[in-house]
């Protein structure tokens, strides 16, 4: 099954994606991993995508499509994968089309005081990008990762004046895919507010699981 996870920024789309492709046995894919861990290793990509990254922009769409291009190529992507956070311009969309068929996009609908709510308290593993929620998936050891122990921080792009930016982005460039797809009869809308385990369960029935 190949499916696209879309929603702006913090409505939980990498925490119930990961869920859904542990349960379907299929990989994850979210271009926004893929280039943090670039910045992290300092390579020729992480430097030419670094300051989008910093400022809450978008990545250039050749940029994107070309790395997304080459991590579905992948064999491990035989079977099927999740993309979250990708595409996110019409441009993207359209060259997806191109390359794959997609069977469901997943529309994570929740309002903006849960996002920002969500996105504010969040902290992510420095070592192995562990997700964690202060209100709704705390840690178990403060400032501790439950995984592998690495120490819990703040990206820069979680502060509040890039989460803003983040979502007049997300406004502006990808909420406009809504309606693509939707008109393609391949749009199933998820209501991400409640619980993990509420929106976990909504998800799995959504996808026939
Ligand atoms: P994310 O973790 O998905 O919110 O992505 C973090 C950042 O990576 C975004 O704010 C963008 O700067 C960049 N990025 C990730 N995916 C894309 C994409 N499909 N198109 C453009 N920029 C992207």
């Amino acid at each position: 099954m190949r499916i696209v996870l879309l929603g702006p920024p913090g409505v939980g789309k990498g925490t119930h994606g990961d869920e859904l492709a542990k349960k379907l046995g299929i990989p994850k894919i979210s271009t926004g991993d893929i280039f943090r861990e670039e910045v992290k290793k300092d390579s020729e990509l992480g430097r030419q995508v670094k300051s989008y990254l910093d400022r809450g922009e978008l990545v250039p769409d050749e940029i994107v499509i070309q790395v997304l291009k080459e991590r579905i190529s992948k064999p491990d992507c035989q079977k099927g994968f999740i993309l979250d956070g990708f595409p996110r311009t019409l441009k993207q969309a359209e060259e997806l089309e191109k390359i794959t068929k997609i069977d469901k996009v997943i529309n994570f609908v929740a309002s903006e005081e849960t996002i920002i709510d969500r996105i504010s308290n969040r902290l992510t593993c420095k070592k192995c990008g562990a997700i964690y929620n202060l209100k709704f998936i705390p840690p178990k050891v403060p400032g501790k990762c439950d995984i592998c122990g690495g120490e819990l921080y703040q990206r820069e792009d979680q502060k509040p004046e890039v989460v803003r930016e983040r979502l007049r982005v997300y406004k502006e460039e990808t909420q406009p895919l809504i309606d693509f797809y939707r008109k393609k009869g391949i749009l199933l809308d998820l209501n991400a507010e409640g619980s993990k385990e509420e929106v976990s369960a909504r998800l799995f029935k959504l996808v026939g699981l």
